[in-house]
């Protein structure tokens, strides 16, 4: 049976990033409904198609669009693989077709290298950024103890609290402008995905026209 959870954003505070322990003192500070999120086959087979393929983890719609179609899928940030559990720190899928084609876009433009320089240079975007990866650290870490009880392997611990949500180790590494802009859209907390949503806007669920 899969395990879904709710996460009152409003709850987070922050952690040290890049200290590769698990912070207990945050435990049970989350609205969580385990095992409570009712999924529609519809709605499953619909995120499903926008995905392109059957995800190794089990996942929920964060967010939807205009339309009411997935935009954003939560999926756990553990996975078993032959029989070992593996990190998994890109957990926010951003499958709304017109956001990817517009994040696709400006990727092309060179804002990935636009906001890596930013990270570097204006230390308020940067300290925004880092306290939404702070929090992004804690909600996965939680997930994780959910799934796998108070033991969370060393190895899982580490990647699920040092890496950003574009999967990067240097906080600086941007990657990829879908990732940020599905955190933001998500839980509201990444400076970049904000930006990123005040140029391209959200989606307005005219989704047709993009497959066109
Ligand atoms: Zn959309």
């Amino acid at each position: 049976m899969p395990m879904f959870f709710l996460i009152n954003k409003n709850s987070l505070f922050s952690l040290n990033f890049g200290i590769a322990i698990a912070d207990n003192s945050f435990r049970g500070r989350y609205i969580i409904l385990a095992n409570n999120i009712r999924q529609s086959e519809t709605d499953r087979q619909k995120a499903l198609e926008l995905l392109g393929r059957e995800p190794r983890t089990p996942f929920i719609i964060k967010t939807r669009c205009a339309d009411g179609s997935p935009q954003v899928l939560l999926a756990d940030p553990v996975f078993k693989e032959d029989n070992i559990w593996k990190p998994f720190p890109t957990f926010l899928w951003l499958v709304c077709p017109e956001l990817k084609l517009k994040a696709a876009h400006l990727e092309q433009e060179g804002l990935v290298k636009h906001y890596s320089e930013r990270l570097q240079t204006d230390s308020v975007f940067r300290a925004e950024f880092e306290k939404g990866q702070k929090e992004i650290s804690k909600i996965r870490i939680e997930m994780a103890h959910q799934i796998l009880g108070e033991d969370i392997p060393e190895h899982i611990v580490e990647i699920l609290t040092e890496t950003t949500i574009a999967g990067s180790r240097n906080i600086a590494g941007v990657k990829c402008l879908h990732a940020h802009l599905a955190q933001e859209l998500a839980f509201g907390n990444n400076p970049i995905g904000k930006d990123v949503l005040v140029q391209v806007g959200n989606c307005q669920g005219n989704h047709e026209r993009i497959k066109q």
